[in-house]
């Protein structure tokens, strides 16, 4: 119970720091660009995914990441007794600046594949993150804790076996947390050439668009040209999303509505057009 109430506290701290920075960022782009502020965006409900999601996600990770790495251990003949934070093998052997880069390559690539999984096969679970019809900085954290599951255990599962230290992960973890809430701030920046390289608020705006050329597309979180090698890589240069959300009506837009959407959900009924149909390839105009 202590745990919990650190837990909380702790993520209330950080929401208020991290309001400090995105909230006057945003209102001084809506106001510069005349963009509406969102109204209906459910603010209350994002709150609650921020700062309940780790108390159901984070020891559910812990105890899959642990019996994972173990099991796998112990299938090789090895010994296990704790998780190895301070890394092994060939990748600690290396200088920390090239471990944290291949840490942030690493990571997006799972990121990526997981993502795609997501829209193809647990589409329900996924769907409450794009559920918001007015995409803004506290969207990044609309995910179901089953989402925020598969989302950690996609990448710190490969990273523990293939010897990433504990403090490269420590690194990427508030890195991307950061990097999300600018990915959802209602920016135009594209970066310029840079585009074809880092993932930009514009880029990942496409992707939670309604319209049907953005959807299955931009799966990347921080590189983009894992869309490129991919062909999911879709940023029409003279146009920008306008509807943003998903077809479905029947998502809630309460907190815990949404945790029981993808587990009372009938199986087999199609929500909107992200379930159907793949990724469209590479598409730039
Ligand atoms: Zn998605
Ligand atoms: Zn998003």
């Amino acid at each position: 119970m202590e745990q919990v109430a650190s837990t909380i506290l702790f993520r209330l701290m950080a929401l208020l720091g991290l309001a400090l920075i995105f909230v006057p960022l945003e209102f001084v782009v809506r106001a510069i660009e005349a963009k509406p502020f969102p109204k209906s965006a459910g603010v209350p409900a994002d709150v609650l995914h921020w700062m309940l999601t780790p108390v159901f996600a984070g020891p559910l990770v812990t105890t899959v990441l642990t019996s994972v790495v173990a099991a796998v251990y112990l299938s090789q003949g090895r010994v296990f007794t704790h998780l190895e934070d301070g890394g092994f093998g060939p990748i600690i052997m290396q200088p920390l600046w090239l471990i944290i880069l291949e840490m942030l390559l690493f990571a997006d690539l799972c990121a990526y594949c997981r993502h795609r999984i997501m829209h193809k096969f647990v589409w329900p679970v996924h769907s409450i993150h794009h559920s918001s019809t007015e995409v803004y900085w506290l969207s990044a954290v609309r995910f179901h804790p089953l989402d925020v599951l598969a989302q950690s255990l996609s990448y710190l599962i490969p990273a523990y076996l293939l010897g990433f230290p504990l403090k490269a992960i420590a690194i990427y973890m508030p890195f991307v947390t950061l990097y999300n809430f600018l990915l959802h701030s209602p920016i135009d920046w594209s970066f310029g050439p840079l585009r074809y390289v880092l993932v930009t608020p514009a880029y990942h705006r496409w992707h939670h668009t309604l319209e049907e050329a953005g959807q299955q597309a931009n799966f990347a979180t921080i590189f983009s040209f894992y869309d490129i090698l991919f062909g999911t890589f879709y940023f029409p240069c003279h146009k920008r999303p306008e509807k943003f959300g998903v077809l479905a009506s029947d998502i809630p837009r309460d907190y815990f509505g949404q945790i029981l959407y993808p587990l009372v959900r009938a199986p087999g009924v199609k929500v909107d057009l992200a379930e159907s149909g793949d990724a469209g390839g590479l598409k730039e105009r």
